[in-house]
């Protein structure tokens, strides 16, 4: 019995920085369907050709396809002690499935306004190398401040694509804040705070479920 997360928010909340620090924290592992399918795409599979086709455009991957990579990830042993998912579900049919396989305890929603979400996205770069995400405002630099490769800005945070994907999260994905708060699991959390700042507010927000 451990502890089960979702965390919900727009692309360029934060929500994938926090999921990292939060999984740290805990001891959970960090389960970023994103992240799987740009591993995907740079191994070259068959998933990672059809996923990009999505990707590159802002769109989402099938339902059915991203509903059997978590149903097999969150079966493997690690996740037996909880685990916390971060960018999944993003429609209400992810969420239906979901809960039709495991107990989800708690939601956490970062929210940022659309405006700030622009800034941010247009401004983060990337390591190819190490995996590191960055604020190129914040490090003054195009290189990896951990291990000095180049940074790139991912293809889906060009502009275009940008807007594509606020407006694919506002159609598809918002409604997940009702779908959860219906039942209380959601927890509301301001994404435009400092990360330091909101990290911590998500951890009094587990509270006594993180002990
Ligand atoms: P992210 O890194 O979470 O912003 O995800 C990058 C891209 O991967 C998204 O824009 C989608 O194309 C795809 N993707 C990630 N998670 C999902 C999901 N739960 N459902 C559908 N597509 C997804």
């Amino acid at each position: 019995m451990g502890l089960k997360l979702i965390f919900l928010g727009p692309p360029g909340a934060g929500k994938g920085t926090q999921a990292v620090r939060v999984s740290q924290k805990l001891h959970l592992p960090h389960i970023s369907t994103g992240d799987i399918f740009r591993q995907h795409l740079k191994a070259k599979t068959e998933l990672g050709k059809l996923a990009q086709g999505y990707m590159d455009k802002g769109l989402l991957v099938p339902d059915e396809v991203v509903i059997s990579i978590v149903r097999e990830r969150i079966a493997e042993p690690d996740c037996g002690q909880g685990f916390i998912l971060d960018g999944f579900p993003r429609t209400t049919a992810q969420a239906q499935a979901l809960d039709g396989i495991i107990n989800i305890d708690r939601v956490i929603n970062v929210d940022v306004p659309d405006d700030t979400i622009i800034k941010r996205l247009s401004n983060r770069r990337v390591c190819p190398s190490c995996g590191g995400t960055y604020g190129r405002d914040l490090i003054g630099s195009d290189t990896c401040p951990s291990c000095g490769t180049a940074l790139v800005q991912r293809e889906d945070d060009k502009p275009e694509t940008v807007r594509k994907r606020l407006s694919v999260y506002h159609e598809q994905t918002q409604p997940l804040i009702e779908y959860y708060s219906a039942d209380g699991r959601l927890t509301d959390i301001d994404g435009s705070l400092g990360i330091d700042n909101v990290f911590n507010k998500i951890m009094s927000a587990l509270g006594s479920d993180a002990k």
